[in-house]
């Protein structure tokens, strides 16, 4: 999708990662949660968001994965999306069984070299889903169509049903 339609994907996980690679204050911060699969801080993540959904590369739009996490941070992104003036923002969950979804953890574990990528850790992780993350599906129904897609298909049909859900206007 970044490649086809010019938007940027952006991963929390991935820029909070980088971040704990290094020793400045933000990466002492954030590293023991991105080792230990816990949420970081809102206030530190929604800042870090902030100052990334500014850069110029985002003018074209852009796709956010694994952020909000938590319903403050939906409520931080829905102001942060306003005051871009981005109108119609689309929200799709990508449905996975808990079961499939820690099989997964566990099979890449060996090559993605995350701390966090372990069966003790996915579970945890997945408490932490129910818990603190699925309560915004709750406040994005309230507002607005949430597009649901099956994760549980290969990489490449959960890719196209992405492609033709940016086709449609
Ligand atoms: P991910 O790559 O999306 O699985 O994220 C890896 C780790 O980064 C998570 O387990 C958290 O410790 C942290 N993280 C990523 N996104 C967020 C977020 N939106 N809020 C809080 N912590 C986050």
């Amino acid at each position: 999708v970044q490649e086809q339609f010019g938007v940027v994907h952006i991963s929390t996980g991935q820029l909070l990662r980088n971040a704990a690679a290094q020793d400045t204050p933000l990466g002492r911060a954030v590293k023991p949660y991105t080792d230990t699969g816990r949420l970081a801080p809102d206030e530190l993540v929604i800042a870090v968001m902030e100052d990334r959904i500014t850069q110029p590369d985002c003018a074209e739009g852009f796709i956010l994965d694994g952020f909000p996490r938590t319903v403050a941070q939906a409520e931080a992104l829905t102001e942060m999306l306003d005051n871009k003036g981005v109108t119609a923002p689309r929200v799709i969950e990508l449905a996975v069984s808990d079961e499939e979804a820690v099989r997964r953890i566990n099979s890449r574990g060996q090559t993605s070299g995350r701390a966090d990528d372990n069966e003790v850790v996915a579970r945890e992780r997945l408490d932490i889903y129910h818990q603190e993350t699925e309560p915004i599906l709750a406040y994005y129904r309230g507002r607005q169509h949430v597009h649901v897609i099956n994760g549980e298909g290969t990489i490449e049909e959960v890719s196209e049903i992405f492609v033709q859900l940016f086709e449609t206007p």
